[in-house]
């Protein structure tokens, strides 16, 4: 599929624009899921004059992350590209990745005078004493071997290992024997390619210990991964786009797609406004909401709602801008009454002036689920939205 869509577009000037409302997708609370509840007169008016249904992140009863959530919005088969957990973690704490590197996730451990780990995560150190830390090893560890060394502090004992340099592997194994009582383990190259970053990991373990006392007297390190190398959504798709997002991971998973990311401010007023200055630049627009997951995750269900609420209240300044394409969905569902992701199929309402008017009534799960979209995929809709821009020739003769 994806090489065959690759051969079929072709660049025009419609707009397209995905607005994504993170963990979007609930589940019923005394009956209503949040949708449900929410006054939402302009998305249901949408819903009404369009069409809508319901589509599968990963597949039917996978819980995914916002990773592989993001890449099948982009048009990317999470089955088939994974990010891994180190680069992950890079981009959440707000590097920029590059083909060079190999990102891992860092822990500070504590050690006893006999090697022994005996607490894996240095008791939970303050994210500011973190902070000292990650600052001192940078200043003193720049380059091991011609290999770049970057370490940015996360929360807490957590913290972000950059290796970049020619060369490097993700072939290797993790430091982190992953319990207590247990001495950390060696690096070592699961292929032979992967020797030089498996020494350059241990140099760097070895030389961090030099500059650490207890408690967090020592590095472990897991989630070794390389730069997934996307073909661009440029190539692929003949877009040219970009992302309006506030929080660093969602910036950095458009940008491995190869999206600009365009500077705004924290609040949805000012994304908005983003969206307005840039408008006649661009495309292709990934619109990312982000506090709708956050509030999900926190259980408030309430405040959940009135986020929905303002988000539509907010919609005609958006649709102002006249898209010719707009679909607004989720990157996978974060029902408040779980207080987690979901396995949920996310609701979506697709607006074009060449779809079929559904019956839907309203953009809520239970409507979305009777919606002319049926049930699909959500890798599924980028090609959807190619296709109604127009921007997809004919398959065959
Ligand atoms: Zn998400």
């Amino acid at each position: 599929m994806e090489t065959v869509l690759d051969k079929l577009t072709q660049k025009n000037d419609k707009k397209l624009l995905l607005l994504v409302i993170d963990g979007i997708g609930g589940a019923p609370y005394r009956g209503k899921t949040e949708l449900e509840a929410a006054y939402t007169p302009n998305m249901d008016r949408l819903a009404k004059s369009y069409i809508t249904g319901v589509a599968d992140p990963v597949a039917p009863g996978i819980t995914p992350g916002s990773g592989p959530g993001h890449l099948a919005l982009f048009g990317y088969d999470p089955l088939r590209y994974e990010i891994g957990r180190g680069i992950l973690e890079a981009l959440g704490v707000g590097l920029e990745v590059t083909p060079k590197d190999v990102a891992v996730r860092g822990n500070f451990a504590t050690i006893d005078d006999n090697g022994i780990i005996i607490d894996r995560r240095a008791g939970r150190i303050s994210t500011d004493l973190n902070r000292q830390l990650c600052t001192r090893i940078q200043q003193e560890i720049k380059t091991i071997d011609g290999v770049e060394i970057i370490v940015k502090p996360g929360k807490e004992h957590r913290f972000v290992l950059i290796l970049r340099g020619d060369k490097l592997s993700d072939k290797v194994t993790e430091t982190d024997p992953q319990k207590e009582g247990n001495p950390p383990l060696r690096c070592e190259p699961l292929v032979p390619e992967a020797t030089h970053t498996a020494e350059v990991v241990n140099k760097f373990v070895d030389a961090t210990r030099k500059l650490l006392n207890p408690p967090a007297n020592f590095v472990l390190l897991r989630g070794f991964a390389k730069h997934p190398q996307l073909k661009s959504m440029r190539e692929r798709f003949k877009l040219t786009p970009a992302g309006i997002a506030t929080y660093p991971m969602y910036k950095g998973l458009a940008r491995l797609v190869g999206m600009d990311i365009l500077e705004t401010g924290p609040e949805l007023e000012d994304e908005i406004e983003t969206l307005r200055k840039n408008w006649d630049n661009y495309d292709f627009f990934y619109f990312h909401i982000k506090r709708t997951d956050s509030l999900g995750e926190d259980g408030n269900w309430e405040a959940k709602v009135e986020l929905i609420e303002k988000i539509d209240k907010l919609l005609p300044d958006i649709l102002d801008l006249h898209p010719d394409v707009l679909v607004i969905t989720g990157d996978h569902s974060t029902p408040a009454i779980l207080k987690a992701h979901s396995w949920h199929p996310v609701p979506v309402l697709f607006v074009s002036p060449y779809v079929i008017p559904d019956k839907s009534e309203a953009f809520n799960e239970r409507e979305c689920m009777h919606g002319g979209l049926g049930r699909i995929r959500l890798l599924d809709l980028l090609p959807l939205m190619l296709a109604h821009g127009l921007k997809l020739k004919k398959y065959g003769a």
